[in-house]
Order: C-alpha cells, then sequence, then structure tokens
C-alpha cells in the first residue's frame, strides 16, 4: 500500500488510513523470520498521520493472526501479533544528510507517496517472535522415545539414567551424604 501524502504536504493537517495486507513473506524459506509461520488472514492496518506546521507524524497499529508450532513439542500454537508503531515523516530531500542508522527513525516520502508495506514488514521483522512456545513450561519431547512430556512421563525417563549423568549423581549422592553428617 503507498499512501498518497500530497494533500498532507499541500497543507492538509490529518490523514486517516485503514487497510488489510496479506503477508507477501515467504514462510518455506528456512532463512526467513517467518519460517514455520502462516497466517490464516490479512494485517489490520490503521493509523493516522498528522501534520503540524510542517512537521509529520504518523503513528499505526497493526494486528494479525499467526499459526505456528511449540519449539519444544511441536503442537500447533496459534495467536496474534501487534505492532504499535510512531514515526516521523519527511520528504527525502530534507534528510539528505542523515546517515542510515538515523534514516530508520524516519518514514520516508518518495515523490509524494509513503510506502507502507515497507515500514510494516522492517518493524515486523525486529519485533516478530524468534519462537513459540506452546505453554511457558512447556515439557517438550523425550528425546529417546519422542513422547510428549506433557501428556505424562514416558517409560524409559525414569527406567535408565543417560550415562554422561552418572558422574553427577554420584556427586549430588555424595553431597547429601555429606549434608547428613552434618545434622
Ligand atoms: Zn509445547
Ligand atoms: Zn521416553
Amino acid at each position: 500500500m503507498k499512501l498518497d501524502l500530497r494533500p498532507l504536504l499541500a497543507g492538509d493537517r490529518l490523514l486517516n488510513f485503514e487497510y488489510e495486507l496479506m503477508p507477501d513473506i515467504d514462510s518455506q524459506d528456512t532463512s526467513s523470520f517467518l519460517y514455520g509461520v502462516s497466517f490464516p488472514s490479512p494485517m489490520k492496518v490503521k493509523g493516522d498521520i498528522t501534520n503540524t506546521a510542517g512537521y509529520m507524524r504518523m503513528h499505526l497499529t497493526m494486528q494479525l493472526e499467526y499459526n505456528s508450532f511449540c519449539a519444544r513439542c511441536l503442537s500447533p500454537v496459534s495467536g496474534k501479533f501487534s505492532l504499535d508503531l510512531e514515526k516521523t515523516v519527511a520528504p527525502r530531500n530534507l534528510l539528505g544528510d542523515l546517515d542510515d542508522t538515523k534514516l530508520d527513525d524516519y518514514a520516508i516520502i518518495e515523490d509524494g507517496f509513503l510506502d507502507m508495506d515497507e515500514q510494516l514488514i522492517a518493524q515486523m521483522e525486529m519485533e516478530f517472535p524468534v519462537r513459540f512456545l506452546c505453554k511457558e513450561d512447556c515439557k517438550g519431547l523425550c528425546q529417546k522415545c519422542g513422547k510428549n512430556l506433557n501428556e505424562g512421563p514416558c517409560t524409559c525417563s525414569s527406567a535408565e539414567l543417560d550415562p554422561r549423568m552418572a558422574p553427577l549423581k554420584k556427586l549430588l549422592e555424595q553431597m547429601k551424604k555429606e549434608e547428613n553428617n552434618k545434622n
């Protein structure tokens, strides 16, 4: 979506906008920040740009429902992601001397138009969660038998101890013994 800011540049004081946008990001691409995430409905974008004597400020909110998977137990996870974004809006020719890091603070008008989608995707890339959990204390899957440990313990977890853990177990028993001797 490209917003026509020419009325604001000509002196209008307020521009409201509201639209929907389907995220155009390949979530099958493993290098994408949205790998494994899908969207059942488009982004809902809403906001305004105010113009106070030539100083323009944009405020927008975006909401997006997503479907993904728990990073530990692989069960489906869905939820709602939202963004709240505020930026100063300025024509490129007024920002000539700023370096790239400072330019990130601005929404830049090119030839009278503002590319909203670019801003949204860039912000989303910074704030979208890297991974999801079905719940904070998800127990995950047993590494041996693959059972979902949220549904209860599996038989292999208690029966045998990982040999790499044996020295630690000995140490813990030793400490316990010393503790008992003190009392
Ligand atoms: Zn989980
Ligand atoms: Zn198991």
